[in-house]
């Protein structure tokens, strides 16, 4: 009976703890182990060529998740405690037409450390999908995921709601950017062919009046999620969208890699594969340094084994992850010593050597030694991209 007591004593306990959500995700005996990133502080030169380097956090983030609230699995506070748990810094909550979960996802995430930021998919009435971040709490949507192509129906007009939805303060994203499907959700090309194998790829009116307005803000080179049927290319031997990175650069649109996950991670059919990020380079820890990061389009998608994004980002957090020492000999040979100081494996090939492409491991240091010893270094980085077709070249003056 006492033992009964005591176990009925503990269980109370147990349900009472199961209250506080940090505490019953953890357990008495399961602990709750997170992945780390690694990613070093960058240093980048100031636009002002007099002033100091300004210094950036690397911060890895995912801005497009969803709950119970639309069609997802895990609660908000679930949310928060798996994207801790996979090395996240910064989260969205983005359900289709519904941010109830970040009021309830804000106060975990604040017991975590882990960043925050309102978040919601709206968009045209089953074409584009919209991801906007950071509007105001008292933003009230209007035919949300429904907004109507042409003035004047039921649905409002998609350029009014998506003005008021800027207005409110809103960073808006293109998610998963194929060209949208009709009513019957028979899958079209804008010419309104449908397409085998599924390239849609274009941007309609929608977005091309959005650019013109300069309402939209970023995005989507890679959805975790998506597949066949949603318009996205194998290239490089995965899943993304080449031609947004190529939009992103035209545009100047911030480049996200999202999860758009909608089980719990490791439920999703790719779970294999390592998460999508979006990296940003921020100058503080905080809500606002982050926007301010995602308004200077400081991001770089990280998927795939790629570090993909616009070439002053690609450059700038390459050279903030790696050391490149190119020196002559006195035979006129030379040697370079490529030092990668980041978590992720680099490929460099060194234009002209004649050397195959060597990949410099997470924390790896590689010599090679070269022939001839020219004036200047050319070395293409192969998983750094920077265009659907083109990956990032750096040059290196040789220390003599
Ligand atoms: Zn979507
Ligand atoms: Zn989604």
């Amino acid at each position: 009976m006492k033992k009964r007591i005591a176990a009925l004593t503990f269980l109370s306990v147990l349900l009472s703890l199961a209250s506080v959500p940090c505490i019953a995700f953890a357990g008495a005996s399961t602990p709750l182990l997170r992945t780390a990133p690694g990613f070093p502080d960058v240093l980048a030169a100031a636009e002002d060529a007099a002033s100091a380097p300004v210094k950036y956090a690397v911060l890895r983030g995912d801005f497009h998740i969803h709950t119970p609230y639309s069609d997802g699995k895990l609660t908000p506070a679930e949310r928060v405690r798996e994207a801790w748990k996979y090395g996240y810094d910064v989260i969205a909550i983005t359900d289709h037409r519904d941010f109830r979960a970040y009021a309830e996802a804000l106060p975990v995430a604040e017991q975590f450390g882990l960043i925050l930021i309102r978040g919601m998919e709206t968009g045209l009435h089953e074409m584009e999908h919209l991801v906007t971040l950071d509007f105001a709490a008292d933003y009230v949507p209007r035919d949300p995921h429904s907004w109507a192509d042409a003035e004047g129906g039921p649905r409002v007009y998609y350029r009014e709601q998506w003005r008021k939805l800027t207005d409110a303060g809103g960073f808006v994203l293109l998610a998963h950017p194929h060209i949208g499907h009709s009513g019957d959700c028979e899958w079209v090309a804008e010419t309104g062919d449908p397409l085998d194998p599924p390239l849609r790829h274009g941007l309609r009116e929608p977005i091309r009046w959005a650019l013109r307005e300069g309402l939209l803000h970023g995005i989507e080179v890679r959805n975790h999620t998506t597949d066949r049927g949603w318009g996205v290319v194998k290239d490089r031997g995965t899943l993304w969208y080449p031609m947004a990175l190529d939009w992103a650069q035209e545009y100047g649109l911030t480049v996200f890699a999202n999860s758009d996950v909608h089980p719990a991670r490791d439920q999703a059919g790719n779970a294999h594969e390592p998460q999508s990020a979006t990296l940003l380079l921020v100058r503080e820890r905080t809500p606002k340094g982050v926007m301010e990061a995602l308004r200077a389009g400081r991001t770089v998608a990280h998927f795939g084994g790629m570090l993909c994004g616009r070439k002053e980002m690609v450059a700038t957090l390459l050279r903030g992850l790696t050391r490149v020492d190119f020196r002559g000999g006195e035979d006129g040979a030379g040697q370079v010593r490529i030092e990668n100081h980041g978590p992720v494996a680099l490929t460099a090939e060194v234009n002209g050597s004649g050397l195959d492409p060597v990949t410099v491991d997470a924390d790896q240091t590689a010599i090679l030694k070269l022939t001839e010893a020219p004036k200047q270094l050319s070395i293409t980085w192969a998983n750094a991209v920077i265009r659907s077709t083109k990956s990032l070249t750096t040059l290196h003056a040789r220390v003599d």
